[in-house]
């Protein structure tokens, strides 16, 4: 169940205006408003992606983090990656509690790559930018959960000037060109007379304080480029989708705000055996043509190793069996199975010995069969005869 682009739902490109976007929305909603069409299904699961859409797109924060990261900006806990939600807040909820000791707001959600959604103002304390790290996992190690070590290159504050950018000894002196406003006015000359516009100041950046004398280590910015090596904890049960945010290892913060987060964007790499659909896992067992027709007590590989399975005699090619709970372990509540589906492997390497003994069986069995490779023989030996061969 792939998401549709939002701007197709509204029938926009992605250049699309304020105003088009409006219209657009407004269009499909009076279209497809269950007002309008009662009992209609179609209409109002089409009416809800609109109006999704039309909340994303509408809103320039939400909008830029869509065109960015696509839907996994605003991927909830509800039925994604095979968790068909029944568990109150939904997987994420489990992991994001397991960092910050809090549930999961929509805050959580559209904060995530913006610092918070606060406006920006000037002098004012500025979350740092959270990062993110696409981390691959293991399938066993996504099944179980483990630690990982992972390396991530990330600003930190400069530790010479603590984050001030002024070398020690001078301090930051009011910014000369907007006398400490950190906004500059200027004049622009249009087709329709002149206007006075408003933008950031370009000599201190809105910060309304410049360093005379610039630390020698960062070169006055405050930050430095490092290295650093963070563990991270892998619950068992996560998917190709999950997020893990680890609170407070993003970016320092500018101005006495808080550093942002890290978050690691899971993705499970495929195992040679097992497919996974949400917890449930699935395999394919060969066995041979006599223990398909007799029953067999087999060994099933499973996630931990093995686990011995009564294969029923006449088992036919294709059968599905289960072994409940040898899947995928749950967040919470159970874990899922683990299917496996038989295939009745034909033999291709027979013995004369073995022939016989089927061609016996074909025959008390009232089978009335003529070997393929009987006629090859034949051929082979009427060649062989024409040369003069034994
Ligand atoms: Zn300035
Ligand atoms: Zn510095």
């Amino acid at each position: 169940m792939s998401k549709k682009d939002y701007y197709e739902l509204l029938g926009l490109s992605k250049s699309a205006g304020e105003a088009e976007i409006k219209k657009a929305y407004r269009r499909l909603a009076r279209q497809y408003h269950p007002d309008a069409n009662q009992d209609d299904k179609n209409a109002e699961e089409k009416f809800k992606e609109v109006s999704e859409a039309y909340e994303v797109l509408s809103d320039t924060q939400k909008r830029a983090q869509y065109d960015q990261f696509g839907h996994a900006a605003f991927q909830e806990g509800q039925g994604y990656g095979g968790f068909q939600g029944g568990y109150g807040g939904g997987p994420f909820e489990d992991i994001f509690n397991m960092f910050t000791g809090r549930g999961f707001s929509e805050d959580d959600i559209f904060g995530m790559f913006h610092g918070g959604g606060q406006t920006r103002q000037k002098k004012g304390p500025e979350k740092g930018n959270d990062l993110r790290y696409d981390l691959e996992v293991e399938f066993i190690e996504a099944a179980f959960g483990v630690e990982k070590e992972i390396q991530i290159m990330r600003a930190e504050n400069c530790p010479e000037c603590n984050g001030t950018g002024a070398q020690k000894g001078s301090s930051p002196k009011t910014c000369p060109k907007c006398g400490g406003s950190g906004q500059v006015k200027y004049a622009q000359n249009t087709m329709l007379g002149q206007f006075v516009n408003i933008k950031t100041c370009d000599e201190c950046h809105g910060a309304g304080e410049v360093n005379e004398d610039p630390c020698h280590n960062c070169h006055g910015t405050g930050r430095i480029r490092r290295k650093r090596k963070i563990k991270v904890k892998i619950p068992a049960g996560v998917d190709t989708g999950y997020r893990i945010r680890i609170s407070g290892e993003g970016e320092p913060g500018i101005r006495g705000g808080g550093s942002g987060d890290l978050y690691i964007f899971i993705h499970v790499k495929s195992h040679e055996i097992f497919k996974r659909e949400g917890n449930d896992i699935f395999c394919n067992m060969t066995v041979t043509f006599a223990q398909a027709a007799l029953g067999d007590e087999i060994e099933v590989t499973t996630l931990e190793g093995h686990s011995k399975f009564n294969l029923p005699a006449g088992t036919q090619n294709g059968k599905v069996y289960k072994l409940r709970e040898e899947g995928i372990p749950a967040f919470r509540g159970r874990r899922g199975d683990l299917y496996f589906e038989i295939q009745v492997e034909t033999p291709t390497d027979l013995s004369k010995d073995q022939r016989e003994l089927l061609m016996q069986f074909a025959e008390v069995r009232g089978e009335k069969i003529k070997p393929s490779e009987d006629k090859e023989k034949g051929f082979f030996k009427k060649v062989k005869d024409a040369l003069g061969g034994s």
